[in-house]
């Protein structure tokens, strides 16, 4: 399999051959916060055949644990833990094709948004919401 991705603004890219070991959504307190989003989406990826372009910075949000993300847009690409030492896991957003994602599982429910279960009965729009409703 051949995969690709990139940050926002392009200055990092990544590609990779090789098999898939992950997909799955994380819910976990971190993510949220480190992501500013409700969950994040990852692919796991073998440490040796996936290869970066560009500058990352790194920030270990707990002991041996490292968050990668782009220093020029701030697009969050990678999670790497030593509890996995041959693994990253890159956020699928970043993949070329976010469509061709597909989950297989999601974690650390525990700490899911309760407001998710709601979801499907939220009113949905096409485009930006075009005036919000006056309280
Ligand atoms: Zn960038
Ligand atoms: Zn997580």
């Amino acid at each position: 399999m051949a995969l690709s991705g990139h940050c926002m603004c392009g200055a990092v890219t990544w590609t990779y051959s090789g098999s898939v070991t992950r997909n799955l959504v994380c819910h976990c307190a971190d993510c949220q916060r480190a992501t500013s989003s409700p969950f994040t989406a990852f692919l796991g990826m073998r440490l040796e055949q996936i290869n970066w372009s560009g500058d990352i910075t790194h920030y270990e949000s707990s002991p041996g644990t490292f968050r990668g993300f782009c220093p020029s847009c701030g697009t969050r690409l990678y999670f790497r833990s030593d509890k996995w030492p041959s693994e990253v896991h890159v956020h699928a957003a970043t993949m070329t094709d976010p469509a061709e994602y597909r989950p297989d599982a999601q974690v650390l429910m525990r700490s899911r948004a309760k407001w998710l279960d709601r979801l499907q009965s939220i009113p949905a729009h096409d485009g930006f919401q075009q005036a919000p409703k006056r309280r």
